[in-house]
């Protein structure tokens, strides 16, 4: 547990692939973590976070933001329309483009605001019913579009469903993102970010595995 630990497994995993250090970023998902857990992951020199919710963020980082330098902050989780003018403000990096409504959404702000974080499409590998994300099938389809509307796309994010295994949908992934010429591979977690790795992730997004179990109160 901690993020030595994990840049360690992170520094293995890649020895293991074949792959350079350099090629793999680690998002430490701070989202429900206390604050001092925040706080003392910055002080070790960290300084790229993931967060799922917009409110929760907005919340938090704009404090922390004038506490630590060069914090890098990414959005993990779903992002309904209404909130989207916010999230482009409070996020260097959106990676839960998943729905041609949300993009036009997108695409218009940009245009009105001069600005868009870099974005990436989730895809819903497994095709869960419950889970956001644009399906396998359709992906190539709506990457043509964002393009279409501007939109900076630099890759593509999966959450694998919980029971089966992780390996087929970071390579299905990985698959879809090549073929769309799109580098950037937003996959893998506390569980499974090793495996990740292997299959070409270029960053991991990992939370327990560096603050320790989430507390829900
Ligand atoms: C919570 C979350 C993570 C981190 O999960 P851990 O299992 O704690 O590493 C990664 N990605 C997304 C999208 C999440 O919501």
């Amino acid at each position: 547990m901690g993020l030595v630990k994990v840049h360690q497994r992170i520094e293995n995993a890649c020895e293991k692939a074949g792959r350079d250090r350099d090629g793999v970023k680690l998002v430490a998902v701070s989202k429900v973590q206390p604050i001092e857990r925040v706080v003392a992951v910055l002080q070790e020199g960290h300084r790229i976070f993931g967060e799922n919710r917009v409110q929760e963020a907005a919340g938090k980082w704009p404090e922390l933001r004038e506490r630590f330098d060069g914090i890098e902050l990414h959005l993990i989780g779903p992002l309904q329309t209404n909130k989207a003018r916010q999230a482009m403000e409070l996020f260097d990096v959106i990676e839960s483009v998943d729905r041609p409504k949300l993009a036009r959404t997108l695409a218009r702000l940009m245009d009105e605001t001069g600005n868009c974080p870099p974005l990436y499409i989730q895809v819903n590998t497994g095709e869960e019913p419950q889970k956001a994300g644009i399906a396998p099938q359709e992906t190539d389809a709506f990457v043509a579009e964002c393009r279409e509307l501007g939109l900076p796309i630099v890759g593509l994010m999966c959450i694998p469903p919980a029971d089966e295994a992780p390996s087929l949908h970071f390579a299905l992934l990985a698959k879809i993102a090549a073929r769309n010429g799109l580098e950037k591979l937003s996959m893998g977690m506390s569980g499974d970010f090793e495996s990740a790795i292997a299959q070409g992730a270029t960053s991991v997004r990992v939370g327990s595995a560096v603050f320790g179990d989430r507390v829900y109160s």
